[in-house]
């Protein structure tokens, strides 16, 4: 029997979630609010630990058409300028890992993704279909969409996001937490910067309460930047206020220029010279505490609806793509107990996404350190350099 599926959400993970519950068999249907599908002009990096995944789904030249793959990843005070540290990626990652480190456009890896699930078998998308009214019984999970459309099924799959429906109804345990922390990002061509300023590698900037990130994408022709502050703005609202549909703003770049006033040269020209970025508040929830937080009976969660976490491990959707591997694995073959199987999914995948979680806090703090730690920090990172900069429990799972 094809186990009939639900997703709710058609950004990266809602796609990869379509994508691999059809490879093993099921019938998808995926349901996206959103009139059409697009995504904001920023980039994405991609471990090898994701890559692996897009490689097992024949997707590693459409990959390499579209990403980058920066040559290292070198850590910078943002306040001297130094080199604090280096981790070769290119061809040194593929010789570890079995399988690139990539930067990305996010438009290019939704976009590739979706013309997988296009292609796909058994998978179906639907746009402008938001999912408003759930329900779960032995035998089955209902969903209706704003249209009033009841759509039945063995299970749901909550993949909306940040702002979840599918959680709210499932877990109710309320909206995510504001971090403090605001990121401005853009993206322009390199072409457009001058010399100095362009760059085929990751650079990481450390500052004080601040960080910023660089990286090329589209093949290394445009370069992507992030800068992170710790900023009250805007105040931590009421949380029945939250726009569902997250924050994302146009931004005044005075106030990231403001924030690096007295920081490095090259640091500071990069930022002055692009002119347009946007600006989101972070939000994010505690470290996962157990399986139930991502299925229970026929629902799971999957993606930042499950685990949205800060940025500072690069692995958000990184995770929400592994969520989606191992949740296609243990469809395939399975029978009609979908409840056994999102139990497992759920129980193989909240400690890993938890240990993800905590350790972006953590990278947050190391990042943005001032004084002893800072001073530690920066010691270490001499000293131990790439054996410190290196993840292996988590690029080779
Ligand atoms: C500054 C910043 C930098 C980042 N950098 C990286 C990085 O380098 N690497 C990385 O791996 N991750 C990164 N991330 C994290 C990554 O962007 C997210 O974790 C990832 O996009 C989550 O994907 P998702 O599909 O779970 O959710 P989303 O992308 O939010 O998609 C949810 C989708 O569901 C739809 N939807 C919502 N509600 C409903 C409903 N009721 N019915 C139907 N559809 C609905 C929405 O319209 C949307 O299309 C970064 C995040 C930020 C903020």
């Amino acid at each position: 029997m094809n186990l009939r599926i639900l997703v709710a959400g058609g950004g990266i993970g809602g796609l990869a979630a379509a994508l691999a519950c059809a490879r093993s068999g099921a019938q998808v249907q995926l349901f996206e609010r959103a009139d059409g599908f697009g995504e904001v002009g920023v980039g994405i990096q991609i471990g090898p630990n994701v890559s692996r995944i897009l490689t097992r789904w024949g997707l590693s030249d459409a990959l390499a058409q579209v990403a980058a793959f920066p040559t290292h990843l070198q850590i910078r005070s943002a306040v001297t300028g130094n080199e604090l540290g280096r981790l070769p990626l290119g061809s040194t990652a593929v010789a570890r890992y079995g399988a690139p480190y990539a930067t990305i456009h996010r438009a290019d890896l939704h976009s590739l993704l979706l013309a997988a699930v296009q292609a796909q078998a058994g998978a179906s998308l639907q746009l402008h279909s938001e999912l408003r009214g759930f329900s779960q019984s032995q035998a089955q999970v209902r969903a209706r969409t704003r249209a009033g459309d009841w759509h039945e099924a063995d299970a749901l799959i909550g993949a909306d996001g940040l702002w979840s429906a599918v959680r709210q109804w499932l877990l109710d345990d309320g909206m995510p937490r504001v971090t403090g922390h605001v990121a401005y990002r853009a993206m322009v061509p390199q072409a457009t910067l001058p010399q100095p300023l362009r760059s085929q590698h990751v650079t990481v900037w450390m500052g004080h309460r601040l960080h910023v990130v660089q990286y090329p994408v589209r093949q290394g022709q445009w370069l992507n930047v992030v800068g992170i502050l710790h900023a009250s703005l805007p105040a931590a609202p009421d949380s029945s206020a939250l726009p569902l549909d997250g924050w994302d703003h146009g931004a005044d770049a005075a106030t990231l220029r403001a924030a690096l006033t007295g920081m490095a040269s090259p640091l500071q020209e990069l930022v002055h010279a692009i002119d347009h970025w946007r600006m989101w508040v972070l939000c994010d929830r505690p470290p996962m505490t157990g399986p139930r937080q991502q299925a229970r009976g026929r629902v799971a969660l999957l993606g930042d609806a499950a685990h949205p976490m800060r940025p500072y491990l690069a692995q958000g959707a990184g995770m929400a793509i592994e969520d989606a591997a191992e949740l296609g694995h243990l469809l395939a073959g399975a029978d009609a107990d979908v409840g056994a199987v999102l139990y497992r999914y759920a129980n193989r995948r909240w400690q890993r996404n938890r240990r993800v979680q905590a350790r972006a806090i953590r990278n947050g703090q190391i990042f943005h350190a001032r004084g002893l730690v800072e001073f530690g920090r920066d010691l270490a990172l001499r000293v131990l350099g790439r054996r410190l900069i290196d993840v292996p429990w988590l690029y080779s799972h």
